[in-house]
């Protein structure tokens, strides 16, 4: 498409500067070079006879008598036609005036004088034309001589109009063809030397050589002779292609050569830059990449043919709209190309950027795996630092990468990540190698004369996608999933193209899912160990969506996030988690109802403004809600989220660490802030029954939860054995797959009217 458009941008620049005359200098030299290639022959019907004196000077009145003389030899040498390229705009004495004027009468209305039409001093056009007493009688044609700057004549009127009176043109006439309206353009093809030429002295008898005459007669006979002068030393001699300075008169001759061959014709030039248009734009639409690079180069050979054969057949043609087009269209291409090479390249460090390796195709497709590093805390990194060292920065941190993979090319990509292939597709392996790779940057990096901590992570692609810019994105997107003590590596799922698309359908469905009923709810209790009292339930999102069927909670809350819907789906499970608390209390159920929250969302003051709007709209009793929050190990800043969480609090709600033990942030985020419960995650609790190590974690966390008097919940119990090694271990209240799995809110209702004992004996 961009190739189109520069062609047509092109294509109409060259049409503008070739119609205002920019481009002329450039149109004559490909007419001079046609010319030149022409090599015609003259029809050798059109004699020229210069003569070196000035014959119209009245100072010399016997000039004019020669010249009737000549003239005299001409008619009898049997001449078809002459005339007298020159005006005798003075008298000399009647006599020879007279014998002048009987000598032209003489060729009965053959022999002809010419007025010459031409500017005068103040800027007006003048005709100059010979006394009465030369011209009465003999027929006049008219000749109009300009010539441009560098001397050339390149078109001439078809006929000379001065006044309201109309004459036929000198070349017109010459050539004996009708007189044609408007301008033609001369062909300079011919061959000077192959229109007959002789000196005036030549046609009058010498004593020196007495046959000359007679012999040049014969050459004569039948043929069109112009006398004119030779004018050498005259500054306004014109020039023509080949030579410089010629008689006046040969300009007329030429352009009566023209009429006689018929080469009038001219290729306008719109005709030929809509040629290269319409080539161009093919080129770009085929497939080829050949014929797209090198279509200019095609053009412009095909341009150069044509002027060449168009010179040979007699047509005029100009090159300078073609070539203004193809130079244009070139330098928009290379413009184009630089840019993107521009980008292909990292201005700061000088390393391919991503868009490079996008670019890269061929390594792309077939590598095994792509990986992204991110660089955390670069940003900041990069404040505190001169910024004559950013760069530096940067290339500190890819030759530390680049010393376990000497040959790896690196690119660059926004901000604080980095890229680079790998040749190995078993994750084992990748996993070991990026450990390495962490374990280099374990030291400080030295950057000018500044200590400075990197810390890294990675995100990996394997897909065997033939989309690198997909695969890329892949990349990117695990690395940003991932945490530098949590998951500091993080591998992109094997995501099918059809997955991709549905995740990107997903996400624009999720508000329509909302409202339809398709996003909702079910609970799981929480029980007392001891008595199997339900003391609690947790609301779990479910979405089951007409296609796909049932899609697992954690994949598109993922996908809430990155639509930025999140707050969304929050309130509209706490809406609902708090109606159910409702409908419980309404059949005696007076138990809380626990909602997760993730930590993302206490990064900022919405979600007070969020739970105390649907507390208020639902009527719900804040003393009986808990809010789960997960993923506590996302919290970046504990001093806000612990002033968020106070405040919820303050509202009502009982506040719950979720996933309790998993990532390393749990036990300070637990000292730092304000909670009212503790979840231990299953990956403790499933181990209890049978790995000694698990159970002394669940005990001491219970220990904890005693100590700092909280409430801890067992989650994921999934058997009796499990229900009762935790009961041993001093743990309270259970939740799990082998207490009841999560369940619509009528069954809930109907879970407590069982009887504990004949819920426990279920479970085995
Ligand atoms: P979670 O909050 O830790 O929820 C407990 C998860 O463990 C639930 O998975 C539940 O079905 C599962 N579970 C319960 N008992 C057992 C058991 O005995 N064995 C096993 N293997 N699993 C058990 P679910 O519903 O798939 O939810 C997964 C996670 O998604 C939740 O973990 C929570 O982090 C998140 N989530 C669910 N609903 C919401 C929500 O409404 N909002 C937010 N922000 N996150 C939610
Ligand atoms: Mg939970
Ligand atoms: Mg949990």
């Amino acid at each position: 498409m961009e190739r189109i458009r520069h062609a047509i941008l092109a294509g109409l620049i060259a049409l503008a500067l070739s119609y205002s005359t920019v481009l002329s200098p450039l149109d004559q030299v490909t007419w001079v070079a046609q010319s030149r290639v022409s090599a015609f022959e003259a029809s050798g019907e059109i004699v020229y006879v210069g003569s070196s004196s000035d014959l119209t000077d009245p100072s010399f009145p016997e000039r004019r008598q020669e010249l009737a003389r000549a003239l005299d030899s001409l008619r009898e040498a049997g001449a078809k036609r002459a005339y007298v390229d020159m005006t005798f705009n003075r008298s000399v004495d009647p006599g020879t005036d007279k014998a002048l004027n009987a000598a032209l009468r003489a060729f009965d209305g053959n022999a002809y004088l010419v007025r010459n039409l031409a500017t005068d001093l103040n800027g007006e056009l003048d005709l100059s034309q010979s006394v009465g007493s030369v011209s009465a009688g003999v027929p006049v044609v008219g000749s109009m001589r300009w010539k441009n700057y560098i001397g050339y004549t390149w078109n001439m009127p078809a006929s000379v109009v001065y006044r309201d009176e109309q004459m036929p043109s000198l070349a017109a006439s010459i050539a004996d063809v009708p007189v044609l309206a408007g301008e033609y353009p001369i062909n300079y093809g011919f061959e000077r030397s192959t229109i007959p030429s002789h000196r005036f002295l030549d046609l009058l008898p010498s004593p020196d050589s007495p046959g000359a005459l007679e012999e040049l007669s014969k050459d004569i006979a039948g043929k069109v002779v112009v006398i004119g002068n030779l004018n050498r030393a005259d500054t306004n001699a014109p020039n023509i292609p080949g030579h410089i300075d010629v008689p006046a008169t040969m300009v007329d001759i030429y352009a009566a050569e023209t009429l006689k061959a018929g080469y009038t014709r001219i290729v306008d030039e719109w005709l030929v830059i809509l040629s290269i248009l319409c080539a161009l734009v093919l080129a770009s639409i085929a497939g080829n990449r050949w014929l797209r690079n090198s279509v200019v180069a095609l053009c412009l050979m095909t341009l150069l043919a044509c002027v060449y054969i168009t010179a040979t057949l007699g047509i005029i043609m100009s090159a300078a709209g073609g070539l203004t087009m193809l130079g244009t269209y070139s330098l928009l291409r290379a413009r184009a190309n630089w840019k993107k090479n521009y980008r292909l390249v990292d201005a700061d460090t000088g390393l391919p950027t991503f868009a490079a390796l996008e670019a890269d195709q061929d390594t792309a497709e077939t590598v095994p795996a792509i990986i992204v590093a991110k660089i955390h805390r670069f940003e900041e990194v990069r404040r505190t630092l001169p910024s004559e060292l950013h760069a530096e920065y940067l290339l500190r941190i890819v030759g530390r990468l680049k010393a376990a993979k000497k040959d790896a090319s690196i690119y660059v990509g926004p901000g604080h990540l980095i890229a680079w292939t790998f040749p190995e597709k078993e994750p084992a392996l990748i996993r070991d190698h990026l450990e390495g790779l962490r374990a280099l940057f374990a030291s400080p990096l030295l950057v000018g004369e500044n200590q400075v901590d990197v810390g890294i992570t990675f995100g990996v692609d394997l897909t065997a996608s033939p989309n690198v810019t997909r695969r890329l994105a892949a990349a990117v997107d695990a690395a940003e999933r991932t945490n530098e003590t949590y998951e500091p590596i993080a591998i992109a799922e094997v995501a099918s193209d059809e997955d991709l698309i549905w995740n990107i359908s997903l996400q624009a469905r999720i508000d329509a899912a909302l409202s339809n009923g398709e996003i909702y709810l079910v609970f799981q209790p929480k029980v007392l160990i001891e008595t199997g009292e339900m003391v609690g339930v947790e609301a779990l999102v479910r979405w089951r969506d007409p296609v796909k069927g049932l899609i697992p909670p954690d994949h598109f809350i993922r996908q809430c996030e990155n639509a930025g819907r999140m707050t969304q789906l929050t309130r509209h499970v706490l809406t609902e988690g708090c109606k159910a608390g409702i409908a419980l209390a309404a059949r005696g159920l007076n138990i809380p109802v626990a909602v997760n929250i993730s930590a993302t969302l206490v990064h900022e003051r919405d979600i007070l403004k969020m739970v105390r709007e649907v507390l208020e709209e639902t009527g719900f009793d804040p003393e009986k809600l808990t809010l789960e929050i997960t993923e506590t190990y996302r919290i970046s800043n504990f001093d806000r989220a612990n002033e968020i969480l106070s405040d919820l609090r303050a509202l009502g709600p009982k506040i719950s660490m979720d996933d309790f033990g998993v990532g390393a942030a749990s036990l300070e985020a637990l000292q730092c802030l304000p909670f009212d419960e503790l979840k231990i995650d299953r990956t403790f609790t499933s181990g209890i029954k049978d790995n000694p190590k698990a159970e002394a974690i669940v005990r001491n966390i219970l220990q904890l939860g005693k100590d700092l008097r909280i409430i801890v919940v067992a989650e994921g119990i999934e058997d009796a054995a499990t229900l009762t090694k935790l009961r041993d271990s001093g743990g309270t209240i259970a939740q799990g797959f082998g207490i009841s799995r999560p369940i619509p809110l009528q069954e809930i209702m109907q879970f407590q009217s069982f009887k504990h004992e004949e819920r426990l004996r279920d479970i085995v």
